[in-house]
């Protein structure tokens, strides 16, 4: 494991012991904390014996996520008894739940717009992201993003990210400055090895729309049978505390369509191992931008089936089209 991750555990371990004494002090005989803290004990001795983060039954290295979840950690998951693995299994479950109650809904309508989405984990828990939601003066705001690494930690950063831009929005910032924001505080508050990619939008209700791509795959513009990528105007963000973003704007006539999506729509594999692909998927695009969101979305996931034939899925998978309506 990276040594700053260990420090940040050592220090985390830490605290826990203070803690746990300072409630020993004041509840001498409570076993439960006791326990506790000859967990955190032994935790910390296998911190100073360079055995913390290795599993005690097949000494191989124990997953980081779950080390940053709960440093007292002794096996890895190959390794869990039924109970733990239950347990682990109840955990994932209601987290993922939890992380569903953070999307929009299916599809949505606001003035001048109509919204679709689909979201679809490889796992249980996933680190894609997207929302869209109302902002200031009837404009709409949409995001799609992904954060760096999978599982767990990927989808906690996942409800920081969202969290966070839901928190600026109501602030009615240029764009720019808005994802300049995001970025440092995903910055000050993730891992250093952990950043997302985000692509932010805001659509004004005579079609005026402003787009800043964050080190994402380019949101694709279907006007008729002509399809434009936005290109990624910066770094994704969360990578350097003072990075700054920039904006491209364009105009959506009503029949216009802005579509966004994750790596995992064009990285995925067909069963001989050949790409999807961004031109695919603007080729299914041309000609389809005046569709209704969610028939646009269903097209799209229907070609990816066709393609891949019974290939399996490898990544996170999210699909959202923004469609001018009047
Ligand atoms: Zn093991």
């Amino acid at each position: 494991m990276a040594s700053p991750v260990e420090a940040l555990l050592r220090d985390q371990l830490t605290e826990r012991r203070e803690r746990l004494e300072s409630a020993a002090s004041s509840v001498p005989d409570d076993e439960q904390v006791r326990r506790l803290l000859r967990e955190v004990d032994a935790a910390l001795a296998r911190v100073d014996e360079g055995t913390f983060g290795i599993c005690e039954s097949c000494h191989e290295t124990i997953e980081a996520d779950r080390l940053i979840a709960d440093p007292l950690m002794e096996y890895c998951l190959d390794h869990l008894t039924k109970p733990q693995r239950q347990a682990l299994e109840a955990d994932l479950d209601l987290a993922a739940r939890v992380l569903r109650g953070l999307l929009p809904p299916p599809s949505q309508s606001f003035p001048g717009y109509e919204v679709a989405r689909h979201y679809e984990g490889a796992g249980p828990v996933s680190g894609d992201y997207c929302d869209a939601v109302s902002g200031d003066g009837g404009s709409l705001y949409f995001a799609i993003g992904d954060v760096s690494g999978k599982g767990v930690t990927a989808s906690m950063l996942m409800a920081h990210l969202h969290a966070t831009l839901r928190a600026l929005v109501p602030l009615n910032l240029p764009l720019d400055q808005l994802v300049t924001r995001a970025s440092s505080l995903f910055c000050e508050s993730a891992l250093p090895s952990h950043f997302a990619t985000l692509v932010l939008g805001r659509a004004g209700r005579s079609g005026e729309v402003e787009i800043c791509n964050a080190g994402h795959v380019p949101p694709l513009v279907a006007r008729g049978r002509e399809v434009a990528r936005i290109a990624s105007t910066g770094i994704p963000i969360g990578m350097f505390c003072d990075a700054r973003f920039s904006v491209t704007r364009l105009r959506l006539s009503p029949g216009d369509t802005v579509l966004l999506y994750t790596d995992g729509v064009n990285e995925a594999r067909s069963a001989s191992g050949e790409e999807y692909g961004i031109d695919r998927l603007s080729g299914l695009l041309a000609g389809k931008s005046a569709h209704k969101t969610p028939d646009l979305i269903a097209a799209c996931l229907r070609d990816l089936e066709t393609f891949r034939s019974g290939a399996p899925k490898e990544d996170d998978l999210t699909l959202m089209a923004v469609r001018r309506v009047d």
